[in-house]
């Protein structure tokens, strides 16, 4: 019986801090594999504007997990499309792993938000959740059942980190060498 991790984001673009909580919560929780679900059309930021392509998002996230055992990345709600919505992902991967037990890993900004989500009553039921603490939101939590794993916390959003990039300040270190050649290579930030 498998046991996967859900980690949904709009990684614009991935960050460090992504990767900790990633392999902090697989290790804890012994998970066979987490998965970086990269969101298509996150309803949350629509107002954003100058989102980066979903397929470029993709491909940082690629570029970031390569070679981390146990880490991948999702391409299932780009494949979807339209609006991104949490409860349609845990049912891909509920029909995917039939027998397998999901665990949804939420940041405790998102966590603490989690009551505002599309059908958030079915998320609870289809997912353990999991919650790490993030600056800026600590002890954030939502109001149903879940866990929390601790994990070292890095100071450092998407963001902070496109602003950084308008800014020409260096990236190196907050985004994974892979993922910031991407960038570079595509003029992606600042
Ligand atoms: P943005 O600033 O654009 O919102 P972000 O850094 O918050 O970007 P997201 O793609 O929005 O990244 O987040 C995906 C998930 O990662 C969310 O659950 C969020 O809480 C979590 N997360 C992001 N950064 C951190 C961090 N530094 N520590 C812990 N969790 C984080
Ligand atoms: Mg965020």
């Amino acid at each position: 019986m498998s046991r996967i991790g859900i980690f949904g984001g709009t990684f614009d673009p991935v960050h460090v801090g992504h990767l900790v909580v990633a392999a902090w919560v697989r290790a804890a929780l012994e998970l066979d594999r987490v998965e970086l679900v990269v969101a298509n059309e996150p309803w949350q930021k629509l107002d954003r504007p100058q989102l980066s392509p979903a397929q470029d998002r993709l491909a940082m996230v690629e570029a970031a997990v390569e070679g981390i055992e146990g880490i991948a990345a999702s391409s299932v709600e780009i494949d979807r499309g339209g609006l991104t919505y949490t409860v349609d992902t845990l049912e891909a991967f509920r029909v995917d792993n039939p027998n397998g037990s999901l665990f949804l890993i939420l940041g405790s900004d998102a966590a603490g938000g989690l009551n505002t989500w599309h059908r958030h009553e079915e998320i609870a039921e289809m997912a353990e959740l999991v919650v790490v603490d993030r600056p800026g939101a600590i002890g954030q939590r939502p109001s149903v059942a879940h866990r929390v794993v601790d994990c070292p916390m890095l100071d450092l959003s998407s963001t902070l980190v496109r602003e950084w990039a308008d800014a020409s300040r260096p990236l190196d270190g907050l985004v994974p060498p892979a993922a910031l050649a991407y960038c570079s290579d595509k003029g992606l930030y600042g």
